[in-house]
């Protein structure tokens, strides 16, 4: 369906847990955070009747996002049961990769169709210190290798650069060198614990990148839709991509909405707006009225963000791990 400013709103971006094996510096304080009470998370027969209703209002890609979406048991189950839906065409997953290795065989079984894999670092200390986790790195390669040698699997590498990993661009760009993936850098938002941070922007990422790799070739986003823009080198078997909220903001082409695990499904990244869909996934309601409701939110999706200038009420206030990323 298309929003009130005529975007087409395809892409669903479901959060199946606010819980995590990570406590990445951006995303989640260091003392933790209180979880949301499993009693209020969606079962995955509520995720997959949104699926449903979104399926019929046009939605035709799926992405499974957390916290850390491997941590919820047989997260399988959901990918086969969204990925039965009439109309959805793709299931793909964000994951930190720390239990990729071991779960991506049935993954793949159930239906998904591609993964993103967040990596900030290559190098085993600095990934200590960003993720406050130790010894995981070996793992999260593991998984990364598992992916890229998986047939028919699309593999993207996502790293959020700033002040901690900058001398991580050339290192991690590399593995686009060697392999048909797409490496992507992705701003640091001014969201959650975000705003405490600096991000590196795509000119600064961009000018590593050349005095390393050389001259850039602009090359089409390899799925089509999505707010990034790519571009590869010289001798390079993948892509390097960009996706730049702040710097090159893309709102007027934004295609998804959220949905967090408790059940709010949120229509831009920046602010609360939105609805609950849990009253409407109660016994005995019947699925036009959560159709209804999906489609009152979509079509009165904000026309943008407004990350560069001052906070307003009504903005986000949780941090990345209990909206999803
Ligand atoms: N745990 C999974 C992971 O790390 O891929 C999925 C959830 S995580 C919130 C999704 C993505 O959001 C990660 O790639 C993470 O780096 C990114 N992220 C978290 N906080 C961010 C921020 N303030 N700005 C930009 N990206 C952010
Ligand atoms: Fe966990 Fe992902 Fe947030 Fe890191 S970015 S703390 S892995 S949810």
């Amino acid at each position: 369906m298309r929003d009130q400013y005529g975007r087409d709103i395809c892409y669903l971006r479901i959060s199946v847990t606010d819980r995590c094996n990570l406590r990445c510096v951006y995303c989640m304080p260091e003392e933790g955070v209180a979880w949301m009470p499993h009693s209020q998370i969606l079962t995955y027969e509520q995720i997959t009747q949104v699926v449903e209703a979104a399926a019929r209002l046009g939605v035709r890609h799926i992405r499974l996002t957390g916290g850390e979406p491997l941590v919820r048991p047989q997260l399988y189950r959901l990918v086969e049961m969204v990925k039965g839906v009439a109309g959805i065409e793709s299931v793909s997953l964000t994951t930190n990769g720390v239990l990729l290795a071991q779960q991506l065989s049935q993954l793949r079984l159930a239906g998904l169709d591609g993964v993103n894999l967040s990596l900030d670092t290559l190098d085993p200390q600095q990934f200590a210190a960003i993720t406050r986790r130790e010894g995981l790195l070996p793992q999260v390669l593991e998984g990364l290798e598992a992916a890229a040698d998986t047939p028919g699997l699309t593999v993207k590498v996502n790293c959020v650069p700033t002040q901690f990993n900058e001398d991580q661009v050339v290192p991690l760009a590399r593995l686009a060198q060697e392999r048909e993936i797409s490496v992507r850098f992705i701003e640091l938002m001014p969201i959650g614990l975000g705003r405490d941070r600096h991000g590196l922007s795509q000119e600064q990422v961009m000018e590593r990148l050349t005095d390393a790799f050389g001259t850039p070739v602009p090359c089409a986003n390899p799925k089509g839709a999505g707010p990034g823009t790519y571009v590869t080198f010289s001798g390079f078997a993948g892509r390097v991509g960009f996706i730049s909220a702040l710097s090159h903001q893309f709102c007027h082409q934004c295609n998804r909405v959220r949905l967090t695990a408790d059940g709010h499904l949120k229509t831009c990244l920046q602010y609360q707006d939105g609805v609950d869909l849990k009253p409407y996934l109660a016994d005995g309601v019947s699925p036009t009225a959560l159709e209804g409701a999906l489609e009152q939110a979509m079509y009165h999706k904000p026309v943008g963000h407004h990350f560069s200038t001052q906070t307003q009420a009504g903005d986000e206030k949780h941090n990345m791990n209990q909206i999803g990323g």
